[in-house]
């Protein structure tokens, strides 16, 4: 399925709402892409890790659930991960959907007429196949899977707190 760049989308919000702080040069900050096919439980999500003292990070839109979805999803999604990136990047704050988080996408939702940022991505995700739900015991993010799965992390807090490695602390229980 075609899907739409996303690169321009990510310079014209950076300019309406990031003050063009997440690119330098016109290069942006941080990396964006589809992902692959198989990336089925989070319409996206803000990674970021750090190689040599030197931080690289990255926003990864799923390609199968929005490529079926309409543009205000997905410009929805990518301002929500691009709020990620500026709190961490711009700010150097370390918080998942803490008071800075809120505070812009707030601002952003008054301005934006043709979508919303939500905390929680909401997205018609296929419930039948994917009908389990589990919560991250840190940030309280949910996620489907299609069975329980044992001792898995919430990979955007072990990414943010934990240096990419997997931790206790961030364990995704199911209901
Ligand atoms: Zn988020
Ligand atoms: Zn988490």
């Amino acid at each position: 399925m075609p899907v739409i760049p996303l690169l321009p989308l990510f310079h014209r919000f950076n300019s309406q709402y990031f003050e063009n702080s997440l690119a330098f040069d016109n290069q942006p900050l941080v990396k964006v892409r589809w992902s692959d096919n198989r990336l089925k439980t989070t319409a996206g999500f803000y990674k970021r890790k750090r190689i040599n003292g030197l931080v690289d990070s990255e926003i990864i839109l799923s390609k199968p659930i929005l490529s079926k979805l309409s543009t205000s999803e997905i410009n929805s999604t990518l301002c929500h991960e691009m709020i990620h990136a500026w709190v961490d990047r711009i700010l150097k704050k370390n918080e998942i959907h803490g008071p800075n988080f809120l505070e812009k996408m707030n601002q952003i939702n008054e301005k934006e007429k043709n979508f919303q940022i939500s905390v929680r991505h909401s997205f018609p995700i296929e419930r039948r196949e994917l009908k389990y739900i589990g919560t991250c015991q840190n940030c309280g993010e949910k996620f489907f899977y299609r069975k329980r799965i044992k001792n898995i992390a919430c990979k955007k807090c072990c990414v943010t707190f934990f240096n990419g490695s997997w931790n206790k602390n961030c364990l995704i229980l199911f209901d």
